[in-house]
């Protein structure tokens, strides 16, 4: 059978939750049975997000093969719990490499290169490599932007011919925008999505569905009127209301019809009826009362929580499962170091310092690993945070302040962070790091051994620097546990502190890995060592 293909665009405003939307609708359909996979086009010029500024871009997600990718790659991953590779987010600039690097090869055999048709068909192949790279019956695609934005036009031509290639039965429009509010009357306003529409059907694309995001509820008759004017069917008008839970947007779109009106309109005879009681247990336990604790997240770029989206996200799947409701302090390292915040830290029965590349706050974030350290309060340090907390230790160990990761001072006395030999040479920035999914060896008898459960596990990775073996010997004999390794034993993968009730660094990133009813068993073993600190549970 051929591959069926939803399609998600936005309009009016740009952040209305598209990426979330389109990873609800993919839970959706998996849950009826059916393999999904989802693509995010970011139009963009950079070849990926990895070379950006988290002000610019919020995380940066890696995947199992190493590729950086959007944040919304991560939703799609926790909303149907699938993992997703490299050509499930692809950039304008990307395809432009490609297709500049063909041209110079003389594969276009003397033709003049244009947007239509070697940019589109650029994208239209690589369209077609997420079913055939992943399996999935239907592939869901999220164009990034929104209608009228000059950069999202070769995407959007690309869809668009993508269903007269394909056929109506095998692709399926959604437009995704938003209804303002206008405060003195109360009133709903339709007007700018009905501009969106007729943005979107100058290009040539009729919306199949509309969901129309709001922060207020919607009448039927706000949907009737957008469904008389954009010309949908009324019951392909989705109203859907803000919630504070995340999670709970499936449960809205179910309760819509969204996955039925689909499925009919690309052909599918149903297949399973969806089992959404683990999932409504999920929503519920979010909704009730559970008793407070207060985390604080040292890092230097906490103005943007997107920044730290998959870290935030897996510590709430970890205070679900432990029960409890979680507090979290957005701390700035920068600012520790100026002495403010330190009241947050003192209220907190956890530190979790997350990754980051370069020097500004590095200190800030080393003060509050010592405390954590000598407090005996708990602490979870990922990647740049497992770094600083063998730097801490170091400074203690070595009675040397001249102690440091040569990323952050290249001529330290003590380099107990040091470039993998791998990167010494490398002079690109772009996809270079160690990247991507490695396996982990679990000491017996540690924190994380008896977190995971398990002898192996394997994780996904995003760094140039590791721990130096030079130190290994001496470090555990004064109570740095080396408790996850590589297979081969020459990289550190996971540190602790032996005596502590919990102080892990994990040279990869857990956080990717964490599912909504599925935590990650160091975030939860963090949560619950800060809980029992606390004494809520
Ligand atoms: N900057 C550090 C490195 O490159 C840590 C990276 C990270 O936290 N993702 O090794």
């Amino acid at each position: 059978m051929a591959t069926k293909y939803i399609f998600f665009t936005g309009g009016v405003v740009s952040s209305v939750g598209k990426g979330v939307t389109a990873a609800a609708i993919g839970r959706l359909l998996k849950e009826r049975g059916f393999s999904v996979a989802v693509q995010k086009l970011d139009p963009y010029i950079n070849v990926d997000p990895g070379t950006m500024s988290p002000y610019q871009h919020g995380e940066v997600y890696v995947l199992d093969d190493g590729a950086e990718t959007d944040l919304d790659l991560g939703h799609y991953e926790r909303f149907i719990d699938i993992r997703l590779n490299r050509v499930c987010n692809i950039t304008t600039g990307q395809v432009y490499a490609e297709v500049i690097s063909k041209e110079r090869r003389g594969d276009y055999l003397g033709g003049t290169i244009q947007v239509i048709p070697h940019i589109t068909n650029e994208i239209k192949r690589r369209i077609a490599m997420v079913s055939r790279t992943t399996g999935a019956e239907i592939v869901l695609v999220e164009v990034g932007g929104t209608v009228g934005d000059i950069e999202s036009l070769p995407f959007l031509e690309a869809i668009r011919q993508l269903r007269s290639d394909l056929g109506r039965e095998n692709t399926f429009y959604v437009h995704l925008t938003w209804l303002p509010m206008i405060g003195a009357t109360e009133e709903l306003k339709t007007k700018p999505t009905q501009h969106s529409v007729r943005e979107l059907r100058s290009i040539g694309i009729s919306p199949d569905m509309i969901v129309a995001r709001s922060d207020h509820p919607v009448d039927d008759g706000i949907c009737e009127k957008i469904a008389l004017f954009c010309d949908v069917e009324a019951r392909a008008v989705v109203p859907m209301v803000t919630t504070p839970v995340l999670y709970q947007v499936p449960l809205l779109l179910e309760e819509a019809g969204v996955a039925d009106l689909i499925l009919h309109r690309l052909g599918f005879e149903p297949r399973q009826m969806p089992d959404w009681s683990a999932w409504k247990r999920l929503v519920e336990r979010t909704k009730q009362e559970k008793p407070k604790l207060t985390i604080s997240l040292v890092g230097k770029y906490v103005e943007l929580h997107d920044a730290y989206m998959s870290v935030r996200e897996a510590l709430r799947h970890a205070a679900l499962e432990v029960g409890v409701e979680l507090d979290i302090r957005w701390l700035h390292s920068v600012e520790l170091e100026k002495g403010k915040g330190w009241d947050d830290i003192r209220e907190s029965a956890g530190v979790i310092v997350p990754g980051g590349f370069g020097s500004r706050g590095i200190e800030g974030k080393i003060q509050a690993i010592r405390y954590a350290r000598n407090e005996k309060v708990p602490y979870l340090g990922l990647c740049l945070g497992m770094q600083l907390m063998v730097v801490e230790f170091g400074r203690w160990v070595l009675e040397s302040d001249d102690c440091n990761s040569t990323e952050f001072d290249r001529t330290t006395r003590y380099p107990v962070i040091d470039l993998m030999p791998e990167q010494v040479d490398i002079t690109d920035m772009g996809g270079t790091m160690r990247l991507g999914l490695y396996p982990c060896m679990l000491q017996e008898g540690s924190i994380a051994r008896k977190a995971y459960g398990v002898e192996k596990v394997d994780e996904r990775h995003r760094h140039r620097f590791e721990f130096n073996n030079a130190y290994r010997q001496r470090f555990s004999e004064r109570g740095m546990r080396f408790s996850g390794l590589s297979p081969d034993g020459r990289l550190v993968e996971i540190a602790e502190i032996a005596d502590h009730p919990f102080m892990v660094g994990t040279q990869f990133h857990p956080e990717f890995l964490s599912r909504p009813n599925r935590a990650h068993p160091l975030f939860v073993g963090f949560v619950r060592a800060a809980a029992q600190k606390a004494g809520v549970i």
